[in-house]
């Protein structure tokens, strides 16, 4: 290996961002090197979106059996079910791995230079890459940033031994017994629930006046009530002040102090852009506050660097990376292409799960545009295979434009409502219309006719709006 290796393009970090543009980049016939100071895959891959899912999954599955009202109905009964979460972290790790394996595999036959160490910037062509057998460099006609976001850290309680960041939570050996989570948001309330499924007592923590904020009311609701079904103790509109022997002390809005029993916390308050420690500075990049600020094609304030993923803000999430990362490959590759998708959508692995797409009624300014909305929405009850798999709390609404009928948004919470997200993806994407959904045939019985129910009574009040 040369001190300095020349490539068409660099990439900063191996995650989804990374990998997919690099991979795209090589597919066009660019030399390509992707400098990655873990495991290719990135946050998602590893500690993030599939650990984290197969967790839930593992945990949802014992819950079935412990909780037998469901299966006993049905006539079957099982002795008291037991789980061995060191046993379930390694069937978890071994998902993981395999999936890890199929990416290094996808690079390597992509022929892509995959080199392990810490990434520093020297300047917009130029990168050193530190691992522990040595240093070396590599320099590129374009640069692309993909080096993720982290934790946030609070200062009153800094990760460490009881005080976990989700990438902790998905190591335990053991299943918590008394277990506070700091952060109502999605991490909070995927890992809370996977925790308290498998038993663990839970406390949520949660600043703002409700879980999830970033979702609406409606969609929220049966989440919460299933958390309280679950036993899950949730303390809105407060704060984690410190940690006792044993407990967590909360104060709520009003200066209240009390104390939550907790023998491990996990802290899950978001997550920031990776710019600190690269070198970063020597760039002298335009942010936009912690993130990296670019343009409707990736490119950063300074020619021939990109950012993509994470490290570009909000949302922060893997197929939006994906995305991002496609779409600099094309650029790179010379064709002219902005950002011009219609919505990412946004799915959160809670029981129910709540898929959102595009507009939701909230995010029209009551009074303006509302009058212009056509707004349909079903319930899962009135379906017959939510009645068979025993989860009916939930809906499905569609927003359309009053005037021509264009789909503008669909959300959803309840069974497996982020299979619905495909659907709902397609519907906004590809400009349908509610008579071209109303025209599609949806196989029954399937949980997503109840999107087509929701469809019809927006096809309803459409009418009868208009007569
Ligand atoms: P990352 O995946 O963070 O990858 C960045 C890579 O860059 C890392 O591998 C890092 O080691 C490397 N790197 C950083 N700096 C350097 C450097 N200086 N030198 C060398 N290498 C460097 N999103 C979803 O869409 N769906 C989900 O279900 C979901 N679940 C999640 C669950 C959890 C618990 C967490 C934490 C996140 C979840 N996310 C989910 C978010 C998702 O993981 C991120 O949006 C996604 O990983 C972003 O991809 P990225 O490539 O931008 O960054
Ligand atoms: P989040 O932004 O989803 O939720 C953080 C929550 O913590 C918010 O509700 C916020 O009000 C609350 N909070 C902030 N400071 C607090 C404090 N001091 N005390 C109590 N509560 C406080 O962040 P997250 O759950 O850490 O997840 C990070 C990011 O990872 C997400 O925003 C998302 O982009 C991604 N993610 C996505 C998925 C998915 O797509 N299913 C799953 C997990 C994570």
């Amino acid at each position: 290996m040369s001190a300095t290796d020349q490539f068409d393009v660099v990439v900063v970090g191996g995650g989804p961002a990374g990998y997919t543009v690099a991979l795209r980049c090589a597919e066009r016939g660019m030399s390509t090197a992707v400098v990655e100071r873990d495991a290719v895959g990135g946050t998602c891959l590893n500690v993030g979106c599939i650990p984290s899912k197969a967790v839930i999954h593992a945990a949802d599955k014992f819950h079935r059996l412990a909780e037998p009202t469901h299966i006993g109905a049905m006539g079957i009964s099982v002795g008291p079910p037991s789980v061995d979460l060191a046993a379930t972290m390694r069937w978890k790790d071994g998902v993981v791995a395999e999936l890890r394996d199929g990416v290094a595999g996808l690079l390597d036959r992509g022929g892509i230079d995959v080199r392990r160490g810490d990434a520093e910037i020297i300047d917009a062509r130029t990168v050193r890459v530190a691992a522990a057998d040595g240093n070396d460099t590599v320099s590129a006609r374009h640069l692309v940033l993909a080096p993720g976001s982290r934790p946030v850290e609070l200062s009153n309680l800094p990760f460490g031994d009881r005080v976990l960041s989700s990438t902790g939570l998905l190591e335990v050996g053991e299943v918590p017994i008394d277990l506070a989570v700091v952060g109502g948001g999605y991490i909070g309330l995927e890992l809370g629930t996977a925790m308290a499924k498998l038993g663990s007592n839970v406390t949520v923590v949660e600043a703002e006046d409700r879980v999830l904020p970033a979702f609406d009311t409606a969609l929220v609701r049966p989440v919460a009530r299933r958390l309280t079904d679950l036993g899950i103790d949730v303390r809105t509109a407060t704060r984690a002040v410190e940690l006792g022997d044993g407990n967590l002390v909360v104060e709520d809005r009003d200066g209240a102090r009390s104390e939550v029993s907790a023998d491990q916390v996990v802290v899950a308050v978001g997550r920031r852009p990776a710019t600190d420690g690269m070198g970063l500075a020597r760039l002298g990049l335009d942010m936009d506050g912690a993130a990296i600020a670019v343009d409707g094609s990736c490119r950063t304030s300074v020619h021939g660097v990109f950012a993509i993923g994470d490290v570009t803000g909000e949302p922060m999430l893997a197929h939006r990376a994906y995305a991002q990362a496609e779409l600099v490959a094309d650029v790179l590759a010379g064709e002219e292409r902005t950002w011009d998708h219609l919505a990412v959508p946004a799915v959160c692995f809670t029981d129910p799960e709540i898929c959102a797409v595009g507009m939701s009624p909230d995010d029209v300014d009551e009074g303006t545009r509302r009058d212009r909305l056509v707004i349909g929405q079903a319930s899962y009850r009135a379906n017959g295979r939510s009645k068979i798999v025993g989860a009916e709390d939930g809906m499905v609404r569609v927003v359309a434009d009053r005037t021509n009928g264009a789909v503008l948004g669909v959300q959803a919470v309840g069974p497996e409502a982020s299979e619905l997200a495909a659907a709902a993806s397609l519907a906004v994407e590809l400009g349908s219309t509610l008579d071209d959904l109303a025209a599609t045939i949806i196989a029954h019985p399937t949980l997503a006719e109840t999107f087509a129910d929701a469809v019809a009574a927006a096809i309803g009040r459409r009418d009868s709006a208009s007569r």
